[in-house]
């Protein structure tokens, strides 16, 4: 609660040095400490509601379809079939509302580790909980990594839905989580991880695509932006373990998916802009 002062909420995190996002606060809904993590709603004035864990923003009403949408159909329109999903995190929702959204997807398993959110999520967020019931979706509680452990050749895709690399996170940004990624995907599967901004963390997320890199053997970033996130903007890890390009759409989402499907950001154009980057980043992600 120290990040709130006269009536606003300031996300001040060593993760971004020397600045700051903040939200101005309408009511407190909810302010409780998990197992693993400080979980904290808010009603903010012109953002929405707002889920916030340790501190950090994971998303607002008024911003999270680009995230949701984008981190879901990037890698569920880079597969062909992908009827099988595995979700770690995610304990908005949101994820698995998206991913009930495309008509090839016939199951959805969804691994998170702390029921506190899901609980929160229902009572509070239920734009993004509704994921939760969908008739595609098995939820369990535990952790995404030691769940990996167990199951082997099991998904076509594997989103990595992570809150930022602290806590109960830390173990899903490292090389060992990718092995075993892609020893829980089928042939020609598809992952996509959350991991960070090329603004203050490059060197980061040059390191996380390095251990992808040393199990997949195509590896791309794709950005998209979500103002309420440090800089506006976040990346994902989209890899194939086949040989496939994940940036080339194999499903393509045109006008009358967009109307069927409610899709207020992704479509086919930008699934293949998303992965157009500056020389800035290029430079170091790909040289
Ligand atoms: N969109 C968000 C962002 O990038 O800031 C992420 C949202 S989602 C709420 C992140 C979820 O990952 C949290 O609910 C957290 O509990 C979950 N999580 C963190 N570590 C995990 C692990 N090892 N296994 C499963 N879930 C995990």
């Amino acid at each position: 609660m120290d990040q709130i002062r006269n009536g606003w909420f300031s996300e001040i995190n060593e993760l971004w040095p020397g600045q700051c996002l903040s939200l101005q606060v309408e009511e407190v809904l909810l302010n409780e400490k998990s197992d693993f993590q400080d979980v904290l709603v808010l009603q903010t004035k012109h953002h929405g509601r707002a889920l916030i864990l340790d501190g950090i923003i994971q998303c607002t009403e008024h911003d999270e379809f680009s995230y949701q949408e984008m981190i879901s159909f990037l890698p569920l329109c880079a597969h062909p079939a992908p009827s099988r999903v595995l979700i770690v995190g995610g304990g908005d929702g949101g994820v698995a509302r998206e991913c009930h959204k495309h008509p090839l997807v016939e199951h959805v398993v969804q691994v998170e580790i702390d029921s506190k959110v899901v609980d929160a999520s229902r009572r509070f967020l239920p734009f993004m909980a509704q994921g939760f019931d969908s008739d595609k979706l098995t939820l369990t509680i535990g952790d995404g990594f030691k769940y990996m452990e167990e199951h082997k050749n099991e998904f076509d895709v594997i989103i990595t839905d992570s809150s930022d690399p602290i806590g109960p996170a830390v173990n899903l940004f490292t090389e060992s989580y990718f092995r075993l990624l892609k020893g829980a995907l089928k042939r020609g599967g598809v992952i996509c991880s959350q991991n960070g901004t090329v603004w203050t963390e490059l060197d980061k997320v040059k390191e996380t695509l390095d251990h992808c890199r040393k199990h997949f053997p195509v590896v791309k970033y794709a950005v998209t932006s979500v103002p309420t996130y440090p800089s506006g903007q976040i990346g994902f890890i989209v890899a194939a373990a086949g040989k496939a390009d994940p940036a080339v759409p194999k499903f393509r989402v045109g006008e009358a998916e967009v109307e069927e499907m409610g899709l207020r950001y992704y479509n086919g154009e930008v699934h293949s802009a998303a992965f157009v980057l500056p020389n800035f980043v290029k430079k170091v992600l790909y040289d």
